[in-house]
């Protein structure tokens, strides 16, 4: 499966948002997921697919509830394959030995 099947990312309610910039700071500039239009002072999702699957740090990270995510329920249907074929342990193992 690759990345832009999984449906997860960022969307902001524009009434909501006060454009604060928070969530622009919590992703960071590695994802590179937000930008900010200068003209309605508002964040916005510019890279959807740079989102980390099953993050929401930039939700919580909003103090207006401006931001929500896709329903998860084929979030936690493809992570549980992942995870029953063990292909999650093995690069758990992976990653702690390298
Ligand atoms: S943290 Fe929330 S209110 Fe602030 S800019 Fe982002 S979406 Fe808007
Ligand atoms: S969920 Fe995480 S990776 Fe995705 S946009 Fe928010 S802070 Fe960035």
């Amino acid at each position: 499966m690759n990345r832009n099947q999984i449906d997860w990312h960022p969307i902001i309610d524009e009434d909501k948002c006060v454009g604060c910039g928070l969530c622009v700071v919590t992703c960071g500039e590695k994802r590179n997921v937000f930008g900010f239009n200068l003209d309605t002072k508002k964040a916005v999702v510019l890279y959807p697919d740079n989102c980390m699957v099953g993050c929401d740090n930039c939700r919580v990270a909003c103090l207006w509830n401006a931001i929500s995510f896709p329903d998860s329920t084929q979030l936690k249907q493809f992570v549980g394959s992942l995870v029953s074929s063990g292909k999650i342990s093995q690069e758990l193992e992976m990653k702690i030995k390298s």
